[in-house]
């Protein structure tokens, strides 16, 4: 995989000013930066405003999150269909902040996933292990369930029309970063997973990592074999940490 993808989760920060001085501090290295393609998932208010900022450049919108419905008497919910009409093309499934702190569990992901490409959008399934977890060597296993909760729903052939997020839930937010070969493994293991199904898919999709990335350490993760891009939460709301991770994944 020749081209990396860079996510800028901005989670719940932001206000208009705020956005408006990132994206104009960002925008002129973004756009000239060849070889890599880049996100950045604003909160829901405020993605018409992130959509008109970014204008015609090269990076893409994505939410961080929607409804598994398409429409209907859900109050509150926004729908994939929704995001796609203002412009949006990726969302993210399955963050782990949605699956711990707001009950979504793998079959609601499952949902979402399936419910992002009707809607034609691209889906950024996010995967990962709290430390309990990886400390009783239960890693492969939580990864492996999380996973076949989706390939179950949509099959491998639709699976490869998104991109997964290996995000070790330890590593989120903590400042703590999985280390380039801690990371590496596992997405060695979710690749081997995928190509038992189908070896093409397997090769096309997308694995990113997520948890920690800053400057300094973005480049010896991209360089893993496996590792396709990133998710990037706190550094990507400092443009000069974004503007050089986006760097550092360059082909
Ligand atoms: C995230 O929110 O997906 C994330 C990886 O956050 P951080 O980079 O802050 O660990």
């Amino acid at each position: 995989m020749n081209e990396k993808l860079v996510i800028a989760n901005w989670k719940m920060h932001g206000t208009r000013a705020a956005n408006e001085q990132l994206i104009n501090n960002l925008l002129p290295t973004l756009s000239e930066l060849q070889g890599v393609r880049i996100a950045i998932c604003p909160p829901l208010p405020y993605l018409s405003q992130v959509a008109d900022l970014l204008g015609n450049s090269s990076v893409s919108l994505g939410a961080q999150n929607f409804s598994e419905r398409p429409q209907g008497a859900f109050t509150g919910e926004v729908s994939g269909e929704m995001l796609a009409d203002i412009g949006c093309n990726y969302v993210l499934v399955g963050h782990s902040e949605r699956r711990s702190l707001y009950g979504e569990t793998d079959a609601l992901v499952a949902m979402k996933f399936e419910a992002a490409l009707r809607a034609n959008l691209v889906p950024v399934l996010c995967l990962g292990e709290t430390i309990h977890q990886r400390r009783a060597d239960n890693t492969n296993a939580v990864i492996g369930a999380q996973l076949r909760a989706v390939l179950q729903q949509v099959g491998i052939k639709q699976l490869a029309r998104g991109v997964i997020a290996y995000e070790p839930v330890w590593a989120i937010g903590t400042g703590e970063t999985a280390s380039p070969a801690q990371a590496q493994a596992v997405h060695q293991h979710i690749r081997a997973l995928l190509a038992e199904q189908d070896p093409d898919a397997a090769a096309s999709i997308p694995l990113l990592y997520g948890g920690s990335v800053k400057a300094d350490n973005a480049a010896q993760l991209f360089e893993q074999a496996d590792i396709d891009g990133g998710l990037i939460g706190g550094a990507s709301l400092d443009p000069a940490a974004f503007g050089a991770i986006c760097k550092a994944a360059r082909a």
